[in-house]
C-alpha cells in the first residue's frame, strides 16, 4: 500500500526535525570549540530502539502498533524523557526530542541524560482499555532498556499520569516489587509529586523575574503578557501572571483569542475554555485571531501551543520585548535571526520550559527516597534550580556575546561533553 502524501510530508518534516537538532548541536559545539571525539559521539543516539506491539483491540482482531525508545545521551546521569501517542510519531521525531532532552536536562544541571519514546497511534479512536493493554505491552517490550537507574520515561503528547500508573504497575510486576522511581508524572497518590501540574508554567513565571527587570527593568506587577495556547503550560503562566498582580492582555486556543486592554479574568476564560473547548464566544474581551495575538504590544509573549509558532513570515510584526518559551520549538531559526536583529530578548525553551522535568526530577528523588515534600518545598527548590541555570545561561551570554539560545545550547552541550569526557570510552 503507498503511504498518504500527509504521512509521506510528516516523515519528511521529522526527518528535517532531526537535522536541524544535528546542526543546532554542531553550532554550539563550533562556539565552544567542541573536540572531534566529543561531538562524533554527541551528535548520534546511543541507542533507538523499536518495538513491534501486538494488541488485542476491543473487536477480537490483532492490531500491531509500532513504538520506539531513543535514548540519546546517559553520561550524566540515566536517560529521561516522556512518551507520546500520535499518529505522527516517528523514529527521527523521538530521536531529536530525545536529544534536545540531554540539552535541557544539563542546562538546569538535573543528573540525567536526555531520552524520549512514542508509539504510533491515534489514542482518540482507542478506547480506556485498548490504551491499556497497548502501553502495558510497550513497557513489556521496552522493559530490558528502562529502570529508575536506567531510563524513566513520563507523559508527553497525549498520554497523562494514568498511563504513567498502568506503565508503573507492569514494571513493578514484572520485577516483583514497587519501583516508584520508574516512570515521574505519576498520580499524587501512586507517589506523585504535588507541584507537578503547574511546574512547567512556573518555571517559565521564575525565569521571566529575573528576565524582567534585567532586560526591561520593571517588574511583574508592571507588565503585561500575551500568553499563545490556553493548555497546561499557557493556563498556569496566566493564572500565576495575574495572581502576581500583573496583566494578561491576551490568550488563545487553536480557534482563536481573546484580547483585553484592561487585562483579562484568567479564572473566567479558563472556565469558559473548559465548558465550551474553545474562547469564541467568551465574553470578556475582544475576540482576535491568532495572528493579531502574536503582533499585540506586551512586555512579555509565552508562545504555550505548538512548534513553529513565530516565523520568519510574523517575527517582523511581533512588539513583545521578551519572548518566553514554554513550548518546545515555537521559534523557527529564520525567526530567531529577525528577532535578534529587533532586540527581542528570548528565553529559550530549554531554559524556559524545564520547570516540568526538574519537578520530575524531584518526584523521581522523592519515590527513591520514599520522603515526599510539602507543596512549598517544591516550589523554593525549583525556584532555586531555574534560578541558578537562568543566571548560568546569563552569565554565558554575556561572555560569548550570543543570545541566550546559544548560550543556553552551548552551556547544556559543554556539561553534557564533560561528564562524557571525564567518564571516558569503555571498551
Ligand atoms: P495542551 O495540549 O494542554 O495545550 C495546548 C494549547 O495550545 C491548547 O489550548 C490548544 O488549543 C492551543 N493551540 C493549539 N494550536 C494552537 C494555535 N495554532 N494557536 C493558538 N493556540 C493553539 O499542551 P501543553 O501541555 O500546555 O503544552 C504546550 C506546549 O508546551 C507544547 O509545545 C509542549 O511540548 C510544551 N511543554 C509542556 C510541558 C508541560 O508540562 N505541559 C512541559 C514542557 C513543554
Amino acid at each position: 500500500m503507498s503511504k498518504s502524501s500527509a504521512t509521506v510530508k510528516k516523515e519528511v518534516s521529522t526527518a528535517v526535525f532531526w537535522d536541524r537538532a544535528r546542526r543546532q548541536f554542531h553550532a554550539a559545539a563550533d562556539l565552544i570549540n567542541l573536540d572531534k571525539s566529543c561531538r562524533e559521539v554527541l551528535q548520534n543516539c546511543r541507542r533507538v530502539t523499536e518495538v513491534s506491539l501486538p494488541v488485542r483491540m476491543d473487536n477480537g482482531a490483532i492490531h500491531t502498533f509500532t513504538g520506539y525508545r531513543a535514548q540519546h545521551s546517559s553520561s550524566r546521569g540515566p536517560f529521561k524523557g516522556g512518551v507520546r501517542y500520535h499518529p505522527g510519531v516517528t523514529r527521527e521525531e523521538v530521536m531529536a526530542l530525545s536529544m534536545l532532552m540531554s540539552w535541557k536536562c544539563a542546562v538546569v544541571n538535573l543528573p540525567f541524560g536526555g531520552g524520549k519514546g512514542g508509539i504510533v497511534c491515534d489514542p482518540r479512536q482507542m478506547s480506556q482499555g485498548e490504551l491499556e493493554r497497548m502501553t502495558r505491552r510497550y513497557t513489556k517490550e521496552i522493559l530490558p532498556i528502562i529502570g529508575p537507574e536506567t531510563d524513566i520515561p513520563a507523559p508527553d503528547v497525549n498520554t497523562n499520569s494514568q498511563i504513567m500508573a498502568w506503565m508503573l504497575d507492569t514494571y513493578s510486576t514484572e520485577i516483583g516489587r514497587m519501583s516508584l522511581g520508574i516512570v515521574t508524572g505519576k498520580p499524587v497518590s501512586l507517589g506523585g509529586s504535588v507541584g507537578r501540574e503547574d511546574a512547567t508554567s512556573r518555571g517559565c513565571y521564575f525565569t521571566c523575574l529575573k528576565a524582567l527587570p534585567l532586560f526591561c527593568k520593571m517588574q511583574v506587577k508592571e507588565a503585561t503578557l500575551v500568553v499563545q495556547g490556553f493548555g497546561n503550560a499557557g493556563y498556569f503562566m496566566a493564572k500565576l501572571w495575574s495572581q502576581a498582580g500583573g496583566k494578561v492582555l491576551a490568550v488563545s486556543t487553536s480557534r482563536g483569542g481573546v484580547f483585553n486592554a484592561k487585562g483579562l479574568d484568567v479564572e473566567a476564560a479558563q472556565k469558559h475554555y473548559k465548558k465550551h473547548g474553545d474562547l469564541v464566544a467568551f465574553k470578556g474581551g475582544e475576540q482576535i485571531s491568532n495572528a493579531q495575538l502574536l503582533a499585540l504590544k506586551c512586555d512579555v509573549l509565552c508562545p504555550a501551543a505548538l512548534e513553529g509558532a513565530i516565523t520568519a513570515e510574523n517575527a517582523a510584526k511581533i512588539q513583545a520585548r521578551i519572548i518566553v518559551e514554554a513550548a518546545n520549538g515555537p521559534t523557527t531559526p529564520e525567526a530567531d535571526v529577525i528577532l535578534d536583529k529587533k532586540g527581542v530578548a528570548i528565553i529559550p525553551d530549554i531554559l524556559a520550559n524545564a520547570g516540568g522535568v526538574t519537578v520530575s526530577y524531584f518526584e523521581w528523588v522523592q519515590g527513591l527516597t520514599n520522603l515526599f515534600w510539602k507543596e512549598a518545598d517544591v516550589h523554593s527548590r525549583l525556584q532555586e534550580v531555574m534560578d541558578t541555570a537562568f543566571d548560568a545561561v546569563y552569565e554565558q551570554s554575556q561572555k560569548l556575546k550570543v543570545p541566550m539560545r546559544q548560550a543556553a545550547m552551548a552551556l547544556a552541550v559543554a556539561r553534557v561533553a564533560d561528564a562524557f569526557t571525564k567518564r571516558g570510552l569503555w571498551p
